[in-house]
């Protein structure tokens, strides 16, 4: 029986507590046969110490493994002399070496968790954003031009390649679903600015043509502005979005707070090889190191990962103890057995997890 191998970095601030939190769900789901977690350096904190955020040896792990497993990275004033984070780069740079080209951020409102939008408590959100996540506004990340300190540009990049192959992964993952809320339709949201720039606009006309390959199901567009708006009145619209780089991220951040917050909102960075899966959280610096943290994100990011890698090697055990772990956050949360603080309750992190534990036993 095959022993997958998780290439797992707790990082930096809460993402200790998360990671360990999260490894004592998963084996107490999967047993301790199904998964290894190996243990990698990497971080704003192992930068301080040794100068590299994503030693070599990391990301050979990483290359290597089954799957990739990350708690959180970046500590406060921890810069590049650009100014620019260097946890962020961590994920970043697994991202673009590992061509994790699709973010995929499920915004679902689970029972018992209340949504700051009156009328969808009791599960009524439930849709994906796709981000695409190589390339749009964030592609010259490092490379941007700073002139004699009077001018700054950065270059938004879209590609025929780059598009075509998210727009697919949002098709195909619609396929997959059983449609918007609101309407059962399976559909794919379009999100971008085409009324604005040509690259928009070939962004969107690539997505046309992508859907020419998946007639079940239904195109729709949105502008990035317009869509801050109906993803508050009326998310259960969505099925699947998919955004350029930037309104990916952050439309990604509205959803997860109509949601229940970033303390519960799992991510996964999916490529055609290799996939990470961490909290849509950062490292939350003010609350690390107290046991306050949620490690609900982290869990259900882990369910994410069971999961692919249920799709990749068809091994039922995979979904079973996805199905499993998330049933206990459910239950955990509904029942109000232990609910975090971000979640109005009192859990502690290590609480959450010895309660979600207790109920898969
Ligand atoms: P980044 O830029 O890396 O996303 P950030 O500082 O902007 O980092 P977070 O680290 O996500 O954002 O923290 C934002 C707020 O959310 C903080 O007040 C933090 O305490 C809270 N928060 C984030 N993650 C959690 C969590 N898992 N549990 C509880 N609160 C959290």
């Amino acid at each position: 029986m095959k022993r997958y191998t998780i290439a797992t970095i707790e990082g930096d601030g809460i993402g200790p507590e998360v990671t360990q939190a999260t490894m004592q769900v998963l084996r107490a789901a999967a047993g301790h046969d199904l998964l290894s977690f190996q243990m990698l350096d990497g971080g704003a904190g192992h930068y301080q110490k040794t100068g590299q955020v994503l030693p070599e040896d990391t990301f050979a792990a990483c290359r290597d493994a089954d799957a990739i497993l990350h708690g959180a990275a970046g500590l406060p004033g921890v810069v590049y002399p650009d100014g620019t984070e260097v946890g962020n780069d961590l994920h970043l740079r697994l991202r673009f070496r590992l061509d994790l080209y699709a973010n995929v951020r499920p915004v679902k409102l689970l029972p018992g968790v209340v949504s700051p939008l009156r009328g969808f408590d009791g599960g009524g959100i439930d849709y994906v954003i796709v981000r695409e996540n190589t390339e749009g506004l964030y592609a010259s990340r490092g490379a941007g031009v700073l002139l004699r300190g009077e001018m700054a540009s950065d270059s938004l990049v879209i590609t025929r390649k780059g598009t075509e192959r998210v727009a697919e992964f949002a098709f195909r993952l619609a396929e997959s679903r059983n449609g918007a809320l609101r309407d059962g339709k399976r559909r794919v949201t379009v999100c971008d600015k085409a009324n604005i720039l040509r690259s928009y606009a070939f962004f969107r006309a690539i997505c046309d043509e992508v859907h020419t390959r998946h007639p079940t199901v239904e195109i729709d567009y949105a502008y990035a502005d317009a869509i801050t708006v109906h993803m508050v009145k009326r998310p259960n619209f969505y099925d699947v979005i998919v955004a350029e780089n930037m309104f990916g991220d952050i439309i990604s951040d509205l959803g997860a707070a109509t949601a229940g917050g970033m303390g519960i909102s799992p991510s996964g960075e999916i490529g055609d090889d290799h996939a990470l899966f961490q909290g849509a959280h950062g490292s939350a610096p003010d609350i690390a190191g107290q046991d306050a943290a949620s490690p609900i994100a982290t869990v259900l990011s882990g369910v994410m990962m069971l999961r692919w890698l249920g799709d990749r090697h068809g091994d039922a055990r995979l979904y079973e103890a996805a199905a499993r772990v998330e049933q206990a956050v459910e239950t955990v949360l509904a029942e109000r057995i232990a609910v975090p603080r971000d979640l109005g309750g009192t859990a502690r992190c290590s609480e959450v997890a010895d309660a979600l534990c207790r109920v898969l036993a």
